[in-house]
């Protein structure tokens, strides 16, 4: 029988673990990439225990866990009080082999998995090479791609566009997406302040009630990330100056003295659906943010002197 081919397009955790699944099945996958590598953003952090499973077969999730931090509870918790529901995920033993959530960076899963990929015969990269069009017929399918100034076609049995929210794919394909954007936009602040040291029983992934808002803190090997919103009347802008950050994190400890951060970046949370994710060849796959519980987190509202979820 003759084997499929799937052209790929986006190098994203999706793109790369679909590359992984597919070219460990022996089937050829060609992944194209707009960019020149891949992206070693700060975004996200956080595995839950379905994934750690489908990852294990192919050597990853104990790459992952070497360097990851394992996180057996999270919980929601009310601040400063410290009041807390704890979510305790020992009690998913013998229904998963990880019953924990697992703190490792998006950008070191990216790299892990292209290195498996380069074990894989059946499995090519092409960096640089952005997607810009396609045409199928009931046989197959022709990519077209944009390489340093030169134009590419590739064919392919299949196409899967995980390329991402502004997916070339999805466009190529006339596929709308509908949906909203959170009002909120959520700063993410890395520090080495030792927050599990000053908030007592606090889980390595904690989402935070406090009287004038919310806030998430997670934390990896090293560091903490917190997930902050502006004080209302405050710009995002002011918000990402020293200043206005070093206001924030003392909403959470005031005092803490000088905190420093690592590394800040804004980012809005979209809640979007594509009409349809498949026509007829071509399939669309992205990521979609583990955020319900920060979504809800978003929809905090004020009754009377109390905050609660709405
Ligand atoms: C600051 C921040 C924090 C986040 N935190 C979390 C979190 O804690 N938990 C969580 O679950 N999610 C989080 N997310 C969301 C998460 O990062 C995304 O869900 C995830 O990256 C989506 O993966 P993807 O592979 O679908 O798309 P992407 O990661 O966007 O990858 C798409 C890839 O396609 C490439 N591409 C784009 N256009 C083309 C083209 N025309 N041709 C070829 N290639 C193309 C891009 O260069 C990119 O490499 C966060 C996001 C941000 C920004």
């Amino acid at each position: 029988m003759k084997r499929p081919s799937i052209v790929i397009a986006g190098a994203g955790p999706i793109g790369l673990t679909a590359a992984l699944l597919l070219g460990s099945k022996d089937i050829r996958v060609t992944v194209l990439e707009a960019d020149d590598k891949i992206s070693d953003a700060l975004r996200a952090s956080t595995w839950h225990p379905p994934t750690l499973d489908m990852l294990a077969p192919y050597g990853i999730t104990d790459r992952m866990l070497a360097a990851g931090l394992p996180c057996p509870n999270w919980q929601i918790r009310m601040h400063p009080s410290g009041d807390r529901a704890v979510f305790d995920l020992s009690v998913l033993e013998g229904e998963t082999d990880h019953p924990y959530r697992l703190q490792y960076e998006q950008s070191k899963y990216g790299h892990l998995v292209l290195d498996a990929l380069g074990t894989l015969s059946s499995v090519t990269i092409h960096f640089s090479t952005a997607v810009t069009g396609l045409r199928q017929s009931a046989d197959t399918v022709t990519v077209q791609a944009s390489s340093q100034d030169e134009e590419r076609e590739f064919a392919a049995d299949y196409v899967i566009g995980a390329d991402g929210a502004r997916s070339a794919v999805r466009k190529a394909i006339g596929v709308e997406l509908s949906g909203d954007i959170y009002p909120e936009t959520t700063i993410l602040a890395t520090t080495l302040f030792p927050f599990h040291e000053r908030l007592e029983g606090l889980s390595n992934v904690s989402y935070c009630w406090k009287p004038t808002g919310t806030f998430s803190l997670l934390r990896l090997p090293g560091v903490w990330r917190a997930s902050l919103y502006a004080r209302e009347g405050q710009s995002i802008e002011q918000a990402l100056t020293d200043e206005g950050l070093q206001d924030l994190l003392h909403d959470i400890i005031p005092e803490a003295g000088l905190i420093e951060v690592l590394e800040s970046r804004p980012y809005r949370i979209h809640k979007r659906l594509a009409s349809t994710y498949r026509q007829g060849r071509v399939f669309l796959a992205w990521g979609v943010p583990g955020w319900r519980c920060r979504a809800s987190q978003q929809s905090v509202r004020r009754y009377g002197d109390e905050w609660r979820p709405a």
